[in-house]
């Protein structure tokens, strides 16, 4: 089980119930408050030997940026969601090229503003049900041993009467998502 060593967060996250209850739950870890999860210049000037310690570290902070982008292959699009990087470090790993060592994990905890957005979304196709890919940034099955996110964005997602959500992992700690109602 992850246990980071560090913990960076913005502010803002004490207005979200997810960003209260990871505070709580790593209330004994040392942690260091950020202006912004996207730039934080005492890890970026780290060098690059220090990329395993790097990815000790959580962040936690608040997506802004939803934007979607149109995808051909396993779905209509590639949308940011609840994660980016992670706490492994498979070195092959797409998203240690895009963030190099600063690919640790970061938790974006407005997770309902992220699903209403995609539940919106997907109820504005009467034509076709659209795919939304939530998993291009991150892993969420091994984000969700942290979160219970993909938890919770089943049992909400399942109750929209149209669109499909996909992900990818390599994870196999699939069991608390199985046997959820999916629809
Ligand atoms: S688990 Fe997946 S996202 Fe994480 S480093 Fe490995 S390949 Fe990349």
């Amino acid at each position: 089980m992850f246990v980071p060593d560090e913990i960076y967060y913005e502010k803002a996250i004490k207005s979200y119930e997810l960003g209260i209850s990871l505070l709580k739950k790593y209330e004994n870890i040392p942690k260091t408050i950020i202006d912004n999860h996207n730039n934080i210049e005492s890890l970026r000037s780290k060098p690059n030997t220090e990329f395993i310690n790097l990815k000790k570290k959580l962040i936690i902070g608040v997506r802004k940026t939803h934007r979607y982008e149109p995808n051909q292959k396993v779905s209509d699009f590639l949308v940011p969601y609840t994660s980016s990087g992670c706490t492994a470090s498979c070195l092959y790993c797409y998203l240690v090229c895009h963030y190099n060592k600063c690919s640790y994990l970061r938790i974006f905890v407005n997770r309902e503003q992220m699903l209403d957005k995609i539940i919106k979304k997907a109820n504005e196709s009467t034509d076709k049900s659209m795919v939304f890919e939530i998993g291009s940034n991150s892993d969420l099955v091994l984000e969700n041993t942290i979160t219970n996110n993909l938890v919770w964005t089943i049992q909400n997602f399942s109750k929209s009467k149209h669109g499909f959500l996909t992900f990818p992992t390599k994870f196999d700690m699939v069991e608390p998502i199985l046997d959820l109602p999916r629809n």
